[in-house]
């Protein structure tokens, strides 16, 4: 009798505790919506707001997923999937542990590059403000893991690679426009991945990048082949078409880090 009304008490305290750790993902979620609906829009911080209208919504209405009241439309694929993605994944660290981080830095990570990746997503942008937040956490984790020496090594052969990339994309995109005899307005890679795969590089440290990149170059390459075979398909091919290359980054980085 003593020990199951122990082991009551224990799942009973299991069960708590993961509540409140989904309630914590879900609170991430909502911070990442917030920040998702202002920052690229109007690089400033406002009130909680509907997506679509982008009027004011109640504090309970933002936080139990209501319809806005104003426009009447549900709150839109992406505040689900955050609020939901972000409270299982961190159940998912709490259950299972993640090899690498510790809690706290598993769920500060998770919520960044969620941040991340529906930023580029939705506008094709990685911000400034972002990538200052994102890589002071990258470094302080980074030091953590593979002491300073090898975090800065990390982040400068992230940002130095995927510049030498970003320089070869210009020379292709010049040299097909010079073929083409038309301008080209799509750039293959923007400056804001560059910086991005600095941040990527001071949490994964030196040599850990070099595996961060192949992977995310590989995920890149593979998906725009899939694309580019559905075009051939349907045939609306264009030879140059540009790869959002941010998501794969953070990809590739979340696989190093929580699954490998
Ligand atoms: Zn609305």
């Amino acid at each position: 009798m003593k020990i199951l009304s122990r082991n009551f008490g224990i799942s009973m305290n299991a069960m708590i505790t993961s509540l409140l750790i989904f309630f914590s993902g879900w609170l991430a979620g909502g911070l990442v919506n917030w920040l998702a609906d202002w920052l690229p829009v109007e690089s400033r911080l406002g009130g909680l707001i509907c997506s679509s209208c982008r009027k004011e919504i109640s504090w309970l209405d933002y936080w139990t997923l209501f319809p806005c009241k104003h426009c009447g439309r549900t709150r839109g694929l992406r505040t689900w999937l955050l609020h939901f993605g972000l409270g299982i994944a961190f159940l998912g660290v709490h259950w299972t542990g993640s090899p690498r981080l510790s809690e706290v830095e598993a769920m500060l990570w998770l919520t960044y590059s969620s941040l991340i990746v529906v930023i580029d997503f939705e506008h094709r942008l990685i911000l400034e403000k972002t990538s200052i937040a994102g890589g002071i956490l990258a470094f302080v984790i980074g030091v953590r893991l593979h002491g300073i020496g090898m975090t800065l090594a990390g982040g400068t052969a992230g940002a130095a690679l995927l510049f030498l990339l970003f320089l070869g994309g210009e020379v292709f995109r010049r040299w097909m426009e010079k073929r083409r005899g038309e301008p080209i307005s799509e750039v293959a890679m923007g400056f804001g991945d560059v910086i991005l795969s600095g941040i990527i590089g001071l949490i994964l440290g030196w040599p850990g990048i070099l595996a961060g990149l192949f992977l995310a170059i590989l995920a890149g390459g593979i998906v725009s082949g899939l694309i580019m075979f559905s075009m051939i398909i349907r045939k609306n091919y264009q030879a140059f078409t540009a790869i959002p290359y941010g998501p794969y980054l953070i990809f590739a980085t979340l696989y190093l880090l929580f699954l490998s």
